[in-house]
């Protein structure tokens, strides 16, 4: 069982006035030195194609105290998470179920809704492209209930567009310097090198895009990066760009759905996915896909016309491996993790030897320590059983089980709905007078999720490019971990090969309740472990 003698209420050691500039200014300029960086916001919101200069990215000055053993319980799950979900992804009875558009979350949710009928009519055809890619981020924030051990509790799990891998990688980097810089003015004894671990998602990440290239198998093909018109979070992504091209010489290409519209295409007869280039650039004038690596396509946003959805479905069609697949993306569903909670679920992915074989089951121990993960959830729409429909409540025109429950629990739940990228849930007061304007069919779109308790009176120094003075703020904080993996699957054997990656820590300041670095309300931070 967890216990540290850590006293997170210590965090962060004071500083003087004097100590506190002096690490600001190593801190911010080891950022602008090393790439730990944003493009600038612009009026309009668009970018320029030529970027010509940038701001850094919203960093902590301390690392975030952090139990090692949940530290190292993260990492150890995060291998039956890539399993799991992978197997669900290939589980199309599954997903129909939950997240198609005549049984489950699609029928109520229009994007969702889409892109499950998208891809239900490519399955009907016949998908040509057995194998999936994912490149995973799951999340957790420490439980810390009183009189009760500190655990680790998963916040989500995300199969699509996964960010910060690169620049964690760079702040855990810029946490190490400062050690080495100034040893924290001596300021705390937990501030010493074998606290800080090693974080290595670049290499990481991109020897799974390379394996996917691999199982694709053709020489000279190149990975699609479908990126967001007006992105500023370009330097995440480019150092795995730089990555696959100096270690696996394996060329990227940057596109927007927008410009896919015009320059992406299929081979009428083998599925190869070309994309067209200007003839002075690449010879030929195309080059062949290998991999579709989506840093777009998660939100409703991101398709502005019927032509975005047009365009993600012919990359769907194609033979290239999709990372990920639509499967895959609607696998990473909030009401598929609340599915996952109700009982037999994990046993029916990770410990069926008739359907997986011997090897390739979990042992229950296995099991039950990822299991440990979860917090309380249900989906406002189910009965007292908490696992079908509340089909009685509906008929007699009264609130579902799920939503009365809801109403009850209201200042220790969040609602969230079926979307991803930050801003979408509901929380503790709003959650009642928010019930009462959700119209009934809506409410199979959303889960019910019981708040994770984060350890109180924890603090850091934030800072922020842009502001005046770039002095630093004192906040309290809650901070989130992230745990990479990957995984390549599929094919007649089903077969699933992955990697646990490495890891990231964003803190937020504790009066937001939402936590997205991108969105503003909070920086990217690395991990101190304490015993
Ligand atoms: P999104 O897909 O928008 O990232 P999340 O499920 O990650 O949705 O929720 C956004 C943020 O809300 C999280 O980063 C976390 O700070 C907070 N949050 C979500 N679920 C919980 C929970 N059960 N307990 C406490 N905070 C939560
Ligand atoms: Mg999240």
């Amino acid at each position: 069982m967890a216990s540290t003698t850590f006293d997170f209420a210590s965090w962060p050691p004071a500083l003087s006035d004097t100590q506190l500039e002096t690490l600001t200014v190593y801190a911010t300029s080891y950022a602008l030195s090393h790439g730990l960086l944003y493009l600038p916001p612009t009026a309009s919101g668009r970018q320029p194609t030529v970027p010509s200069s940038a701001i850094h990215a919203p960093i902590s000055l301390f690392p975030a105290p952090f139990p090692r053993k949940l530290f190292d319980q993260g990492r150890r799950i995060q291998k039956a998470y890539n399993i799991l979900y992978a197997r669900i992804a290939m589980d199309e009875e599954f997903l129909d179920r939950i997240m198609g558009a005549e049984e489950g979350v699609g029928k109520v949710d229009d994007f969702i809704g889409q892109l499950w009928r998208g891809w239900k009519k490519l399955r009907d055809v016949g998908l040509v492209q057995p194998l999936q890619f994912g490149l995973f981020r799951s999340d957790y924030l420490l439980h810390a209930p009183a009189n009760e051990p500190l655990s680790i509790k998963q916040v989500e799990f995300n199969t699509i567009s996964v960010s910060f891998g690169c620049l964690s990688q760079k702040v855990a980097e810029l946490h190490r310097y400062l050690l080495s810089a100034t040893n924290y003015y001596e300021t705390s004894p937990f501030l010493k090198r074998e606290n800080f671990p090693a974080n290595d998602n670049i290499t990481g990440l991109a020897n799974g895009l390379a394996e996917a290239q691999k199982a694709y198998g053709v020489p000279g093909s190149q990975i699609l990066f479908v990126v967001q018109t007006g992105e500023r979070n370009v330097f995440d992504q480019r150092p795995l760009e730089y990555e696959l091209l100096e270690k696996h010489s394996i060329h990227i290409i940057r596109q927007t759905f927008d410009e896919l519209a015009h320059t992406a295409s299929l081979d009428p007869s083998t599925s190869v996915l070309r994309v067209a280039v200007p003839k002075d650039i690449h010879p030929s004038g195309q080059v062949e896909i290998s991999t579709v690596y989506y840093r777009a396509g998660y939100m409703p946003y991101d398709y502005a016309t019927p032509a975005d959805y047009a365009t993600r479905f012919l990359l769907e069609e194609s033979c290239a491996i999709k990372c990920p697949s639509i499967a895959l993306q609607l696998a990473g569903g909030k009401k598929v993790q609340e599915v996952l909670t109700q009982p037999g679920m994990l046993e029916r992915f990770l410990g069926d030897e008739a359907k997986y074989g011997k090897d390739g089951v979990l042992s229950q121990e296995e099991i039950e320590d990822l299991r440990k993960s979860f917090m309380g959830m249900w989906g406002l729409d189910v009965a007292e059983d908490m696992l079908t429909p509340d089909v009685d409540a509906v008929k007699a025109g009264r609130e579902e089980f799920g939503v009365r429950k809801a109403r009850e629990a209201a200042l220790s739940l969040v609602l969230k709905p079926q979307r991803e990228g930050g801003g979408n849930n509901v929380y503790k007061e709003a959650v009642p007078s928010f019930l009462d304007s959700l119209p009934p069919q809506e409410r199979q779109a959303w889960i019910a999720m019981e708040l994770i308790k984060s350890p109180e009176d924890t603090g850091n120094y934030l800072v922020r490019a842009g502001t005046e003075s770039q002095a630093p703020v004192k906040a309290e904080v809650i901070s989130e971990l992230g745990i990479f993996g990957w995984a390549l699957f599929g094919g007649s054997t089903k077969e699933v090969k992955e990697e646990e990656v490495g890891w990231l820590v964003r803190t937020k300041s504790k009066d937001s309740n939402e936590g997205g670095v991108a969105t503003g309300f909070s920086v990217l931070d690395s991990l101190l472990l304490v015993d």
